[in-house]
């Protein structure tokens, strides 16, 4: 575990927003970043944190996803609908990078939409996962530092539910900024810890998750380290950002925020739906292209 400086300016002058066991989370003094310290480095967060275990997880509350695997069906439609909705903004086809793709079903669904689609994943349980439907030469399996690809070669970058991950956000941006086609475009999906949910939960807020989520970016830091990177935002918005969920997920979620109404969450868990879409709001979509470039 290492004491964090902010990953934005790298000033350690900072107001406690929480604590909670060994974390707090804090904002920077100088720039507003909301960041958790201490952090564990790079490589320990893929030795003990981005194992089998946060895959399919039995606290999914604390670290990782429920079983991120046996929702395939509800990920799909997910970015299905995304995709959908982000369409207009994008160039149709072209080749694309999803960094973080976990189980790949972004990727299934860029190729679906005629895109030549690459990932990136250096967790090897999801990645063996992704491996099922999707040939090897696409994914790349280590960091986006060690991913061999040329600069400028890609139309189109997404990055869902990633960015809140790394230690060192503004370096992934500059690389990203890098591998980018001129004209191309970047998508980048995290949560918004300015949202009026995150700030009604306080400490209850679902994104508090110290072990993984290491930094909570609200639109004017995410716009800042984008422009450190060279990038900048044309598109911002908790529109379409929403997820497609199981009842039983809901039922959970629900139980938690409210024990004493626990009796009233029971039969929604046992609804014969799939699945439904969820919008809490928290959540943010950024569409960014290279500063430097007419478009
Ligand atoms: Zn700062």
């Amino acid at each position: 575990m290492i004491d964090a400086a902010c990953a934005l300016c790298g000033s350690r002058q900072r107001g406690v927003i929480l604590r909670d066991g060994i974390h707090s989370v804090v904002r920077c003094a100088e720039c507003e970043l909301v960041y958790v310290t201490p952090q564990r480095t790079a490589q320990a967060l893929i030795d003990e944190v981005y194992d089998a275990s946060y895959w399919r997880s039995s606290a999914a509350r604390e670290r990782g996803y429920g079983d991120y695997a046996a929702d395939e069906e509800l990920y799909l439609r997910t970015f299905r609908r995304r995709y959908g909705r982000l369409a207009p903004q994008l160039a149709p086809g072209g080749k694309a990078l999803d960094i973080g793709c976990a189980a790949g079903y972004s990727m299934r669904v860029l190729a679906e939409r005629g895109f030549d689609v690459y990932g990136i994943e250096p967790s090897a349980p999801i990645r063996d996962v992704a491996l099922r439907s999707i040939e090897p030469a696409r994914i790349h399996g280590g960091t986006l530092e060690s991913a061999p690809f040329a600069p400028g070669s890609f139309d189109l970058i997404v990055m869902w539910d990633v960015l809140e991950h790394v230690p060192d956000p503004v370096r992934v941006l500059g690389r990203v900024r890098e591998l980018l086609a001129t004209n191309g475009r970047v998508v980048i999906e995290t949560q918004n810890v300015a949202s009026i949910l995150a700030r009604v939960l306080g400490r209850r807020w679902t994104h508090y998750k110290h072990a993984e989520h290491l930094v909570h970016f609200s639109p004017k830091t995410l716009g800042h380290a984008l422009d450190m990177a060279g990038l900048q935002i044309t598109s911002l918005s908790a529109r379409g950002a929403g997820k497609v969920v199981s009842p039983k997920f809901i039922a959970e979620r629900a139980r938690r925020l409210t024990p004493g109404l626990a009796w009233l969450f029971g039969p929604l868990a046992r609804l014969p739906i799939s699945g439904f879409y969820v919008n809490p709001f928290d959540e943010m979509i950024a569409v960014a292209r290279a500063k430097d470039v007419q478009s």
